[in-house]
């Protein structure tokens, strides 16, 4: 049932888009209208975007381009991306789908922004800085003709694959009793968190997990759009499972393996347990989810939340079985 909702969806908006280019061109009255599949191509070739793309090139420099234009993208996803969960803090009718019941006050939100600040200029800055050389020797570049879309597409998937295998042992590494206090402990001071607290963490935390992010595009691409593609999907992904919210349009609801807030924030709460960052397979496969199972099956049995995947789904999730509940498999 996931798979199909998540099919139909897909189809209707590419049905959608394709026929809004193939409106628009038919309606233009163009010399020769484009058949349905050229419409199709034109969208995947991104040959929308390389007016601006040139623009950019002709103008400006390599450098600037590379490191400056890749920090102020990373600094306008990021707290753009915050923005509309921290409107939602401000709806009353919103907050029945707040994870916790601790609320954020601007007294955490301030500390959250002045360690972001100077985690994004005196470290984030200075790594895309010095990124520069390093993207050059590695023979990045932004030349035109631009990736397609589809080629964007299935490598920001599979470098969320790849980051979400590091991830989940990185972060279990920077979770070892002997290392945990120096690094890790303060991206747990915020145990209920919400979306700034993404990348609430040490220095060396952050060079550390970003090594994963990275990993995609080295092994991947070399072109810079996908470079940034992914690193706002990734951008936006970390920024909403720190929501805090359980909303009923959560990607939880349309893609069968996706972690989501409640995922995380069980992480939070709890503390050793479901260390992945997108999906939820690897604390499945290792053993790390067992108790947010069994606390998410008595939710979701109860109505007090929606949260469910793939092995929720086919029964292949393990919790002890409660006696009035037929559905329970023993643990
Ligand atoms: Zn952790
Ligand atoms: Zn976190």
């Amino acid at each position: 049932m996931l798979t199909l909702k998540l099919a139909a969806s897909s189809a209707l908006a590419s049905v959608l888009c394709v026929t809004a280019v193939y409106a628009a061109n038919a309606t233009m009255g163009g010399e020769t209208p484009m058949t349905w599949m050229e419409t199709l191509e034109e969208l995947n070739s991104l040959n929308f975007l390389l007016p601006a793309w040139k623009y950019m090139i002709e103008n400006y420099d390599e450098f600037t381009i590379n490191a400056g234009f890749t920090f102020v993208l990373h600094e306008v996803v990021y707290f753009g991306g915050w923005i509309p969960y921290l409107l939602l803090d401000y709806i009353p009718a919103v907050q029945q789908y707040k994870i916790q019941e601790k609320p954020n006050t601007w007294e955490m939100t301030s500390k959250c922004l002045k360690l972001l600040a100077f985690n994004h200029v005196i470290v984030q800055l200075p790594m895309m800085i010095s990124s520069h050389s390093s993207l050059k020797m590695l023979g990045f570049g932004m030349d035109v003709p631009l990736p397609t879309a589809w080629t964007i597409f299935w490598k920001v998937m599979v470098s969320a694959v790849l980051e979400d295998f590091y991830n989940y042992w990185a972060h279990r590494f920077l979770h070892w009793k002997k290392i945990y206090k120096y690094i890790h402990k303060l991206h747990h001071e915020y145990a209920a968190p919400f979306g700034i607290t993404a990348e609430y963490a040490h220095p060396a935390e952050t060079l550390i997990l970003g090594l994963g992010t990275f990993l995609g595009p080295l092994l991947l691409t070399r072109h810079l759009l996908t470079l940034w593609v992914w690193m706002v999907v990734r951008i936006m992904q970390s920024i909403d499972s720190h929501s805090g919210y359980d909303l009923p349009f959560a990607l939880t609801s349309w893609l069968p393996f996706w972690g989501g807030p409640v995922h995380h924030d069980y992480h939070h709460e709890k503390f050793d347990c479901n260390y992945a960052s997108f999906f939820t397979i690897w604390d499945w496969v290792f053993g790390t989810d067992v108790q947010f199972r069994q606390d998410q099956h008595i939710k979701y049995t109860t109505g007090k939340s929606s949260w469910s995947d793939v092995f929720y789904k086919l029964g292949l999730a393990t919790y002890k079985k409660d006696p009035s509940d037929k559905k329970a498999k023993k643990a």
